[in-house]
């Protein structure tokens, strides 16, 4: 088999033109009519990642055979590594990874998960990840917090602060009451995470975790700056509650910096980070600190089919997937939801490849050309 067309792509999900929402499509075609879709970071509608793709990675595979993809992806990593091998050109590599595994299992017939090794689980609890928090006030918080838990039947919900990250600890008094009162809506034993969005310094972090211990909050994300690597390991380690970072980590380097810092919950994601591939070693490298993976994850279909198949396969899985906000805007193009929840969880998908079933004329309604 052979790779014959790599077609990336961004698709609006926004009627409204004021309101652009984007995704980072890649769609692999083969000799032998077997396609694979992929996707990557949707960081700034994932344009970077996307032209990365077509300009210096594309050429390259045509002719290449799909199941050779592991080595094929190391030669482009090293290839554009002076691009910097973080964010645009990983991402890149992701959506690659993930279109190429998607081949591979519809080769085969089997799901991706097979593949990997087999799951352990076949179905799997999720959390309402909330945004946007740091701009409400505290009834704003909880008239949000209550409508997603009503609607989409959630056991668990991580609530974002998602504020400016030039500034520092702006309002610790307001963000420990918005955690007082999201734990007093939910009840005692509702799991509840608290993600700072890198908006503290150590002193902060440590005030604001200090709270979250009493409040019984399950995990404090990303307190401090992603780059401040040895703060962020400060804080974990000065804290009991589980501080947890690595949404912003590309490499595997990367990931064994950030546990050795002291990190013990680490959260690399599948369209920005490796795909599968990556995810599956990150997997390997937190079993064997003893270290919890609980990967980022907040793209409603391609990714999160991608993520789903991953965790099935990992033995120590911890915590809920997780499921962001805005997950309904793909509906017309998945008419079957793969982010619509049952009950409280989603199930592995059992098709061949990822699994993924989509209206070809309504996504390429939506496609857009990449340009300048
Ligand atoms: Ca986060």
């Amino acid at each position: 088999m052979k790779i014959t067309r790599v077609d990336p792509f961004q698709v609006e999900w926004s009627d409204d033109p004021q309101r652009s929402v984007r995704s980072a499509f890649i769609r692999i075609e083969t000799d032998e009519g077997v396609v694979g879709m992929g996707e990557a970071s949707p960081m700034e509608g994932g344009l970077a990642s996307l032209v990365i793709v077509a300009r210096h990675m594309a050429p390259f595979l045509i002719g290449k055979d799909p199941l050779d993809h592991a080595v094929l992806l190391e030669k482009l990593l090293h290839k554009c590594i002076k691009l910097g091998p973080e964010g645009a050109v990983s991402g890149a590599l992701a959506g690659l990874d993930i279109a190429l595994w998607d081949i591979k299992g519809r080769m085969f017939g089997q799901p991706v998960h097979k593949l990997l090794g087999g799951a352990w689980r076949t179905d799997m609890p999720f959390y309402a990840s909330i945004g946007n928090n740091g701009g409400r006030t505290v009834d704003e918080v909880l008239r949000v917090v209550e409508a997603r838990v009503t609607k989409e039947k959630a056991t668990a919900v991580k609530i974002r602060w998602d504020g400016d990250r030039t500034r520092q600890d702006v309002d610790i008094a307001g963000d420990i009451a918005k955690a007082r009162a999201v734990r007093k809506l939910l009840g005692d034993g509702f799991t509840i995470a608290f993600d700072a969005n890198n908006g503290y310094s150590v002193g902060g972090a440590i005030r604001v975790g200090r709270v979250l211990e009493e409040l019984d909050y399950a995990w404090f994300e990303e307190p401090v700056q992603h780059y401040h690597l040895k703060a962020m390991g400060e804080v974990a380690q000065r804290l009991d509650i589980t501080v947890s970072a690595g949404e912003q980590t590309y490499t595997l380097q990367g990931l064994k910096d950030l546990i050795e810092a002291g990190v013990r919950m680490v959260q690399p994601d599948i369209v920005k980070m490796g795909g599968i591939t990556g995810l599956m070693q990150c997997a390997a490298i937190a079993h064997a600190h003893g270290v919890e993976l609980v990967p980022h994850q907040t793209q409603p279909s391609i990714g999160h089919l991608a993520n789903l198949h991953l965790l099935s396969t990992v033995m120590h899985l911890s915590k809920p997937v997780e499921l962001a906000d805005g997950w309904g805007r793909i509906a017309p193009v998945f008419p079957r939801n793969p982010s619509q929840p049952t009950d409280g969880r989603f199930a592995v998908p059992t098709a061949p490849g990822l699994g993924i079933e989509y209206d070809e004329a309504e996504l390429e309604r939506r496609r857009r050309p990449l340009t300048l």
